[in-house]
């Protein structure tokens, strides 16, 4: 069977554009928006959005996934006071990688990937990790490891990201992310104030 589909997890639209195309140069993409960690509703909302829009001007397919951050805060509250890259970010990680080993299924695409490799903030092997742990789960799926932020790839995804005008936002998504970037937001002031 000549099946070239992708599903391809994105977490929001400033970390995909080089992934993006670089797999659209070989495969039929649709682009998972699975994230029930991004807190609150509003910032949910508006990474939606741009992620819905960049699938519409790059001509790639788009899937919404639930949004049930209840269930997600009733799991991670437990690492709550991790730092990111820790065992709330492993755990995270591999429910949202789960969840696209489980729609690639269902939508009967072999092949499925995620663009978070693409942050500095995230562990590339961790990531694939799961992704690989994911793919196991699930017979006949495979998982596409990669390390996007090889080659300059962050950088190639934030020039495509201005270019279309999409907000990079402070923190990864959760509260507890939120919460830790503001506490260091607020020590560097204070470290400016102190000079
Ligand atoms: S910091 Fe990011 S990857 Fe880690 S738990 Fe929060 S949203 Fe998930």
């Amino acid at each position: 069977m000549n099946d070239n589909r992708f599903l391809l997890h994105v977490c929001c639209a400033p970390c995909a554009p080089h992934p993006l195309r670089t797999l659209k140069k070989q495969f039929a993409l649709t682009l998972y928006f699975f994230n029930p960690n991004i807190h609150p509703k509003k910032e949910y909302q508006r990474r939606l959005d741009e992620t819905r829009t960049l699938a519409e001007m790059e001509g790639v397919g788009f899937i919404e996934g639930e949004y049930h951050p209840k269930e997600w805060l009733k799991k991670a509250r437990q690492w709550k006071d991790e730092p990111e890259k820790g065992k709330r970010c492993e755990a995270c990680i591999g429910a949202r990688l789960d969840e696209t080993a489980r729609m690639a299924e269902e939508l009967g695409i072999r092949r499925f990937g995620t663009v978070l490799t693409i942050s500095r903030r995230k562990s590339s092997i961790m990531v694939n990790r799961m992704g690989s742990l994911a793919a196991k789960k699930f017979p006949g799926i495979a998982f596409s490891e990669a390390d996007w932020k090889k080659a300059h790839g962050e950088r190639f995804s934030e020039k495509i990201s201005a270019e279309y005008g999409f907000e990079r936002q402070n923190y990864c998504g959760c509260v507890y992310s939120r919460i830790q970037a503001r506490e260091k937001e607020k020590r560097r002031a204070a470290a400016c104030v102190a000079k």
